[in-house]
Order: C-alpha cells, then structure tokens, then sequence
C-alpha cells in the first residue's frame, strides 16, 4: 500500500512542478512539441506588435527532408478573418506553428505589420497572438483554474465574462459544482465541443491582437458545432484572425479562404466564389454536405 501511495503523490507533485513552471499556454505547446532551436536575434524587438496585418511571403519549410510547404503567400489584412482550409496532412497546422515562431521558415518571410516576426522576441510575438490549438491541453483543476490559465492575472470578472463570451456560462451553471468542477485527467470528463470553448474563452481572456484557431478534426454534435460558430464569431470580433477549418461550415463568413493542397495554395477567394469553381473547396462542400444530409 505504502509502494503505490508515494509514487502517486510524487506524480502529484511532478504535476504541480510542471504546472508552475509554465508560464502561460504557448509554453505548454512549445515543450509537448519538443523543439529546440529557435532563438531572438540581438537586440529583438520587445514591444508586443499591435493589431494590424499578418503576412507570408513565399514560405517554404521543411521539418526534416520532406518539404512540407512550398511557396505560400497570403495575407491576413487588419481585423479581418481568414480562413486555411485542405485535407489533412496539407500542413494548415504547420502555418500556425510557423507564425508562432515553433519553428523558423526555409524560405520566405512571415511578418507582422510589416515587420519581419524573426525581429521580435519570441515573448512579445506570442504575447500578441491567441490561440485555440487543435489539441487542447486541459490540467486536472477546476473549469475556474482552466480559464484562468489564459492570463493568470485576470479578475474573477473577467473570467466570467470570457467563458460568457465563449457561451459557456449555461454549461457552467448546470453544473453542481458550477466553476469548481473539476474537468478530470486532460479534460476527460469534458466532451470534445466543451474542451474546444474553454480553450476559446482561455483566448478570450487572453485578448491579444491576433487571433489564431486551428479546429479540432474530432467530430461534434450540430449543437455543440453551432456553440463553437458563435463563441468563434464573437471572440473574432476587432482580432485579425486566422482559422484554420474542417468543418466548411465554420468559414462561410471569412474575408478570404486559402484551400491548400500538399503544402501549396491551391485556390483563394471566398465562400461564393469558392463554390461556384469546380476545384478541391466546391469538391470538399459537396461531400461534406452530403454526409449532413
Ligand atoms: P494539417 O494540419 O494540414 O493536417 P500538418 O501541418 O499538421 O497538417 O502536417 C503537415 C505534414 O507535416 C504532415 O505530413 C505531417 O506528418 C508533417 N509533420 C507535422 N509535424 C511534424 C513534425 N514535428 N516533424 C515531422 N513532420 C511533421
Ligand atoms: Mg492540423
């Protein structure tokens, strides 16, 4: 009995260690992704860029010989929302953890502003973006603490108001312990749609400029599909925002939609000018409207 007891306790307290030790979400991100290497150059930036336009310019990269992007130029332009969308495997989610800095481009340029991101500290770019990753990292600690997480030092009011806005204030009080339930190991006890919203109100509160959601493949009820849509939609409201979608119907109302295939552009343009051509977006509409229907 003795044996199994402190084992447990000392994995309790390995929890805790790590959880201390990181500093906000995108420190989580960075270590589960295990990557080394990226470094400010002399005399970075610190100054957390404002809202304002995120570029690529020609971006090629590589994590090791395959070349996983070739040539991608798009703009998010100031307040506006932009969409990624292609099968899997196409690297939509690569784009985010370039722009995030996880990784520096081959080739080619992603700027802020007009100001190359290789330029500012990691800390003051990622100061600038929020994000809702594809796999969310919930602790075993309450809904409360979960939220929190996106800015450690924001007021019990502005918690309320970010799961508000990430329309989970319902859920929450249908709860019997309300903020203090505990969501379990990884967020087990969460269903998939409820993990994605308190990984969306952790970016709410957060309110940074730019606002970078890569949804989540794992299918959801057309309930949770519509919570999301609309939590997605407030949250987006004066962010630049770049979204990356499975669900097409996630994107109907973005500035611009990028399709990629095998780590190239394919096709650009929105919603109605994407279904009315006979490329990969109008294909990929199609079926997903006929599985729906
Ligand atoms: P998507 O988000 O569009 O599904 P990803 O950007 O996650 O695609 O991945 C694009 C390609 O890069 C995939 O073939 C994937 O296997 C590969 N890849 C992703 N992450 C890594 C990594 N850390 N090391 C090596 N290859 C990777
Ligand atoms: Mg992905």
């Amino acid at each position: 009995m003795m044996q199994l007891f402190i084992p447990l306790n000392f994995l309790g307290f390995v929890y805790r260690e790590i959880r201390g030790a990181l500093a906000n979400i995108e420190r989580m991100f960075d270590i589960l992704d295990k990557q080394p290497k990226v470094v400010d150059i002399d005399d970075a930036i610190q100054q957390s860029p404002e809202l304002g336009t995120i570029k690529f310019e020609n971006v090629s990269f590589q994590y090791d010989e395959r070349q996983i992007l070739h040539d991608i130029s798009f703009e998010v332009p100031l307040g506006k929302k932009v969409a990624v969308v292609g099968d899997s495997g196409a690297g939509k989610s690569t784009l985010i953890k370039l722009l995030f800095r996880f990784y520096d481009v081959n080739k080619g340029c992603i700027s802020i502003n007009g100001t190359d991101i290789r330029h500012f500290t990691q800390q003051a770019l990622r100061q600038a973006i929020a994000i809702v990753p594809q796999d969310t990292v919930l602790f075993n600690d309450t809904l409360y603490e979960n939220i929190r997480y996106g800015r450690p030092s924001a007021t019990q009011a502005e918690i309320e108001h970010a799961a508000s806005m990430a329309h989970l204030s319902d859920f929450i009080a249908s709860l019997p312990k309300q903020w203090q339930t505990k969501v379990g190991e990884r967020g087990l006890k969460l269903s998939g749609g409820e993990k994605q919203r308190v990984s969306i109100a952790r970016a709410i509160l957060k309110s940074a400029p730019f606002l970078v959601f890569d949804e989540a493949t794992s299918s959801l009820d057309s309930r949770s599909e519509q919570a999301i849509l609309t939590a997605l939609k407030d949250a987006a409201k004066g962010h630049t925002s770049l979204v990356v979608a499975h669900r097409l119907s996630t994107i109907i109302d973005a500035d611009i939609i990028i399709v990629l295939s095998k780590g190239r552009v394919i096709e650009v343009g929105n919603h109605n000018d994407l279904i009315n051509g006979a490329g990969l977006y109008a294909h990929l509409w199609h079926i997903q409207n006929e599985r729906a229907y």
